[in-house]
């Protein structure tokens, strides 16, 4: 599914930082693994200046999450206080668990902490659309894996920048059928229990999340509308009356 009718955030008030540890608001129901190939991963670069490991050059790794890695103890230094891996060193640690089948846990993590990242956005738009479609749910797709979306910061694994987004729609179940399952049809796997949820939240006290990751990871759940249904509709109003019918392109990196 696609949409040229996106609406830049930049108009919004800045995202919240990632880091707070936001409270587990979304229940999450059913989650799938689609296992998309993911290309090669080309050699780490120094995430201090971005060269690459030679004969003459070698990198060494912090020895905390043991993917950071380095040309030189300056570049080092300089990254853990200036380039935020003091911050994002244990993103890159759990990011190193994300592979495992059992770990579901974390997995749900990730996805609440992108969910407390967007919902400012997310939830006044579901309401609004709301409004003009009737029940439905907020589709979100990330153009990353789920292991990129877990990072604190936007260097991948192998120390290059990534910029990350997400595009965030509001679907009928009609349109889910008509529209997004012709394009996908994987995404009827999850039709059975979208369908309960989508017909029994509370419009004014909760959202459906449909969350789809580049790696092919899905999630469904449910999450209590914040900031309330209220504030929801009166910032859905302010922010999305001009482009009522646009998506949401959120990019998380610019922040
Ligand atoms: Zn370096
Ligand atoms: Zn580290």
């Amino acid at each position: 599914m696609t949409s040229k009718n996106q609406s830049s955030s930049s108009n919004g008030p800045v995202l919240q930082n990632p880091l707070s540890n936001a409270p587990s608001t979304v229940e999450w129901i059913q989650h799938l693994e689609l296992g998309y190939a993911e290309p090669p991963r080309p050699p780490t670069i120094c995430f201090g200046c971005g060269k690459q490991a030679s004969e003459t050059i070698k990198l060494s790794r912090c020895g905390k999450c043991s993917v950071a890695a380095y040309c030189s103890r300056d570049c080092q230094v300089q990254d853990w206080k200036t380039g935020n891996h003091k911050l994002a060193c244990p993103s890159y640690r759990r990011a190193l668990t994300i592979r495992s089948p059992y770990c579901e846990d974390v997995h749900a993590t990730i996805r609440n902490e992108l969910f407390a990242r967007t919902r400012f956005y997310g939830c006044p738009y579901a309401v609004f659309r709301t409004t003009d479609l009737g029940r439905g749910f907020l589709f979100l797709q990330s153009d990353q894996t789920l292991q990129n979306m877990s990072l604190y910061t936007c260097k991948d694994l192998t120390g290059r920048t990534i910029t990350r987004s997400v595009l965030i729609h509001f679907l009928t179940l009609g349109e889910f059928d008509s529209e997004v399952c012709k394009e996908d049809f994987e995404l009827a796997l999850v039709r059975t229990k979208l369908k309960e949820l989508v017909d029994g939240y509370d419009k004014e006290k909760e959202v459906v999340l449909l969350f789809k990751f580049r790696c092919g990871h899905m999630s469904l759940g449910k999450a209590m509308l914040v900031p309330d249904y209220k504030i929801c509709k009166k910032l859905g109003q302010d922010y999305y009356a001009e482009n009522p019918t646009g998506a949401l392109q959120l990019n998380l990196d610019e922040m």
